[in-house]
């Protein structure tokens, strides 16, 4: 039993929970599954694979909401935004200090 969870984890899988889904924790393709908020209400997106077309969709579950985007166009625009937050060159052993200090 053991070793059946111990492979299980290894390979992104978990046991099957009592609906019998299999649920997948983190899935590289869908980094910021949990990670991000649906723009309309504010609930953590998960995230689906379209098989067929080899596409991966961010979506929202709330009944009534059921916002769906694509997931390389979600992740291009996170990229966006987190250039925002690079650091200057010239500044670098300044924020290395702040951050050892901190940390
Ligand atoms: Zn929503």
């Amino acid at each position: 039993m053991i070793f059946r969870e111990l492979f299980l984890r290894v390979n992104g899988l978990q046991q099957e929970n009592e609906h019998g889904y299999t649920q997948v924790k983190e899935e590289e393709h869908l980094p910021l599954r949990h990670h991000i908020k649906c723009g309309t209400c504010g609930k953590p997106l998960t995230g689906y694979i379209v098989r067929k077309k080899e596409l991966f969709y961010y979506n929202c579950n709330k009944i009534g909401c059921r916002l769906n985007r694509n997931a390389s166009k979600m992740q291009n625009l996170y990229q966006d935004l987190l250039k925002h937050y690079q650091v200057t060159p010239v500044l670098l052993p300044q924020v290395q200090e702040a951050m050892e200090q901190v940390f």
